[in-house]
């Protein structure tokens, strides 16, 4: 699919190379409800023709990637696989095994704060956040004894999962949006188009600056009430905190962020922002530094290159991290 759609592009593109001198680049905008959130697209190109077209190319690769990596989606790989990976090893796609290795390498670096196997508690918590109840302890411990990556097996020589326990669940919600924008992005490059930003629910990666601009001028929310901007290039940019998904239950916040080691929802209302070269590392780390210790957090994303965090602390407190 991918490859007839780049076919396409790259038709369209050498069109218009004969067409003869190139013009002014144009700004121009899409948006598209993909994987529950909306999904959109800044891009300057030569010609309408072009941007749609690149546009289109994008979104069918996030149609695409919902369709593997959706936990939503009965139909999905991601399911499928799931369902099976505790009777035999199953073969997955390369977009689906690149994600789990990667969740697994975050969850061992992270000493299990961040947790791809994490959805039988997040499940918990979304009954929570639903009914306004908290959920019942008995059934929270059962879920956390179903929760931890190390019973994940991958085998990257046959590209196979294996659970080594029953009811094993995966959830890529912490860091699928990510990918698909560094996705989206890259379909754009493939049909010629530099200059783009992809906003994927408010998680931002953008790729060369707009013509004449050093970079993007970007505006997010970093602690209630206040915005900052950030001017970026080749960069994303992802958050994390309780400012939309929570329940509010006998005084507390829960967000729907769990701590996989206790099983609790966060209650600690950080607001956390990471700036990565790719929409997946910042939007799985943005996670992560909301579960973490704050110095572990510190000392972790100090190891990393080109990663950088910003945290606000409910106290008011911030803290920058890089
Ligand atoms: P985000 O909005 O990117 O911070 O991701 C939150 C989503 O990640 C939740 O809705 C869950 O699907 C999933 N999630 C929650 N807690 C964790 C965790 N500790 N590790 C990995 N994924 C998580
Ligand atoms: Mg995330």
């Amino acid at each position: 699919m991918l490859v007839t759609l780049r076919t396409l592009c790259l038709c369209g593109f050498l069109f218009l190379c004969l067409e003869g001198v190139p013009k002014p680049l144009e700004r121009f905008e899409y948006a598209r409800i993909e994987m529950g959130t909306r999904f959109r697209i800044v891009l300057y190109a030569e010609q309408e023709e072009r941007a749609r077209q690149a546009s289109q190319t994008a979104f069918a690769r996030i149609e695409e990637l919902d369709r593997l990596l959706s936990d939503y989606r009965d139909d999905s790989e991601l399911n499928r696989v799931s369902l099976q990976a505790f009777d035999a090893p199953q073969v997955a796609s390369p977009e689906l095994f690149g994600l789990l290795e990667e969740s697994i390498r975050l969850s061992r670096l992270t000493g299990g704060a961040f947790d791809v196997t994490v959805r039988p508690l997040v499940e918990l918590w979304r009954e929570a956040r639903q009914t306004n109840r908290l959920p019942d302890p008995e059934k929270l411990a059962r879920a956390r004894g179903k929760v931890g990556y190390r019973n994940l097996l991958l085998n990257s020589r046959t590209r196979s999962v294996r659970f080594a326990r029953a009811g094993l669940q995966i959830d890529l919600g912490a860091i699928a949006k990510g990918f698909a924008a560094d996705q989206a992005l890259e379909a754009l490059q493939s049909c010629g188009i530099e200059r783009a930003l992809i906003d994927a629910g408010g998680d931002i990666l953008v790729g060369q600056p707009p013509p004449g601009k050093a970079g993007w001028t970007v505006s997010l929310k970093v602690r209630k009430g206040e915005y900052r901007d950030y001017l970026l290039a080749n960069q994303s940019i992802a958050t994390s905190g309780d400012e939309f998904q929570y329940a509010q239950i006998g005084g507390h916040r829960y967000s729907h962020i769990v701590d996989p080691r206790s099983g609790q929802a966060l209650t600690d209302s950080r607001l956390v922002t990471v700036i990565a070269r790719d929409a997946a590392t910042a939007d799985a780390w943005a996670t992560a530094l909301s579960v973490l210790d704050l110095e572990r957090g510190r000392e972790l994303i100090k190891g990393l290159n080109e990663v950088s965090a910003r945290i606000a602390l409910s106290s008011g407190e911030v803290l920058t991290f890089e």
